[in-house]
């Protein structure tokens, strides 16, 4: 495998750089402790201010997220206890870490909201009160929509430069979005029957549709340890799809 990268165009923001860095489209401590440990992880091009942003952005997703995992699942298996060590100030390696883990820790229980004061709508899909937790009981972890379709566009960006080498540049743009599954059907099985999957499984599976006119119009399903869904599409300017 290549190790070193020739001056060229960064995949996220899709300036030239002389200098380029490997970014994992997923991190690797986003993959489940039930990979294989031989599975090849997706590497793509990348600048260092791009490749540093989105592995903090990558960070805080994982444990957001991974606190709303069930722990025995074995699509996310050794996520949600990576998620709470990395907000366990025990956990820290030296008093910086026990510095950062506290602060991580009191942001997200900041904004968290509490028993009754969960509110009954705005959960994000296939997530809400999924154990039957009496509502007392409940937590609800929020997260940004932002950093959701920001981590979208990357994968989009990701997956379509593994596979054809192409950058997504004007007019074409990235569109995220967070869909129910029964919503969802119609474009489920467009995706499925005329899309490919690329899979690292157990984890991780993307189905991409593309036309194959330009190689570039396409739509994305991204599922995340079997629970955490995105969609994505490809269009010119302009284009939308109607909801
Ligand atoms: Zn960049």
């Amino acid at each position: 495998m290549a190790k070193r990268l020739p001056p060229g165009k960064c995949v996220h923001c899709i300036r030239f750089f002389e200098k380029l860095t490997w970014d994992h489209v997923f991190p690797k401590s986003w993959y489940p402790d039930t990979t294989s440990p031989n599975l090849e992880k997706w590497k793509i091009p990348s600048c260092k201010p791009c490749n540093s942003e989105y592995g903090r952005l990558e960070d805080d997703l994982m444990i957001r997220i991974g606190l709303c995992l069930d722990p025995n699942d074995p699509k996310s298996l050794g996520i949600p206890q990576k998620a709470v060590r990395a907000i366990s100030p025990q956990f820290a390696k030296d008093e910086n870490d026990t510095l950062l883990r506290d602060a991580k820790c009191r942001q997200i229980l900041g904004q968290a909201s509490f028993g009754h004061n969960v509110p009954d709508h705005g959960m994000y899909p296939n997530f809400g009160n999924v154990f039957n937790v009496p509502k007392q009981n409940q937590i609800a972890i929020s997260i940004s929509p932002e950093s959701v379709r920001r981590l979208t566009e990357k994968i989009v960006r990701g997956i379509t430069f593994i596979e054809d080498s192409r950058y997504i540049e004007w007019p074409y743009k990235v569109s995220f979005y967070a869909l129910h599954d029964k919503d969802a059907f119609p474009v489920v099985s467009l995706i499925k029957r005329f899309g490919k999957v690329y899979a690292n499984e157990p984890g991780i599976i993307i189905t991409r549709a593309v036309l194959p006119e330009d190689r570039l119009t396409s739509l994305y399903l991204i599922d995340i340890w079997g629970r955490f869904k995105m969609y994505g599409h490809v269009g010119k300017e302009g284009d939308r799809l109607s909801a």
